[in-house]
């Protein structure tokens, strides 16, 4: 017998990631867009009739986001980016209670990027310094790009030193996303770089990691691990 199709929750819908979701769950027979909402709306009365929500909106809603998913035990997944300690603090304490994805970039391509950037801080030593640059629309709210942060997080956990990767943002035209980790060593230059063409990349992770989340127990979980990466 066939699953019925997961009841999504979308929260940011009149958002440039909103409609792409929305175009997307159009054309997925595994996913119901059961309820939408956007600034204004209440989140609470789509959470209680969905299976999980996804989110691609603004930080300032994490609360309220959390409170509903918490209130009716509701899995989450967290796309939206520029949070600050706080909120990430509240994501991390839902995610004691109900199954959460939060992931600063839902792109298949960017999570190899992320352990390829891995992989390259182990080989490459000390020796080698890293550096990240990131290009995005003139609309992006937040700078740097929360892809940028993990890539950062990532080269740091792995130098294990306490110094900080310098990121370079820059905001111009219409492009979707560009990230590049630059690696400098002694008279060599190793440039790992990710583009993102379209939006639908993003939407098309974030439905993965909805169908992938509501069978899973309580838990913050990574794009990667929906990836199996
Ligand atoms: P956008 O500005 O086009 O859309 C955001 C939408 O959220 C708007 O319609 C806005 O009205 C709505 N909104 C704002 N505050 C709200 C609130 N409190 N409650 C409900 N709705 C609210 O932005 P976008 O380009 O669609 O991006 C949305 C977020 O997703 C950003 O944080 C962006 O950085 C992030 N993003 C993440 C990924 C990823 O793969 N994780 C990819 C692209 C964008």
């Amino acid at each position: 017998m066939k699953n019925s199709p997961v009841r999504v929750l979308l929260v940011g819908a009149a958002g440039r990631m909103g409609k792409t979701v929305l175009e997307l769950a159009d054309t997925d027979r595994d996913i119901q867009i059961a309820a939408r909402c956007d600034l204004g709306d209440p989140i609470e009365p789509g959470m209680k009739n969905c299976d999980v929500a996804i989110d691609f909106s603004h930080a300032d809603a994490t609360d309220e986001i959390c409170r509903a998913a918490l209130a009716h035990g509701k899995s989450l997944v967290i796309g939206t980016t520029g949070h600050s300690r706080e909120q990430r603090t509240i994501i991390k304490e839902t995610a004691r209670s109900v199954p959460v994805v939060f992931a600063s970039n839902f792109s298949v391509g960017v999570n190899v990027l992320f352990w390829l950037a891995r992989k390259g801080t182990e080989l490459l030593g000390p020796d080698f310094g890293a550096e990240i640059v990131e290009t995005h629309h003139k609309m992006k709210k937040d700078a740097p790009s929360g892809t940028a942060k993990t890539l950062a997080e990532i080269l740091e956990a792995g130098r294990k030193s306490e110094s900080k990767i310098p990121i370079q943002s820059i905001r111009e035209g219409d492009i979707v996303g560009e990230h590049s980790v630059i690696f400098s060593g002694p008279a060599e230059r190793l440039e790992l770089t990710h583009r993102a063409v379209s939006r639908e990349i993003f939407a098309r992770g974030a439905l993965r990691a909805a169908k992938w989340i509501v069978h899973k127990p309580p838990g913050l979980y990574s794009m990667q691990d929906v990836l199996g990466l």
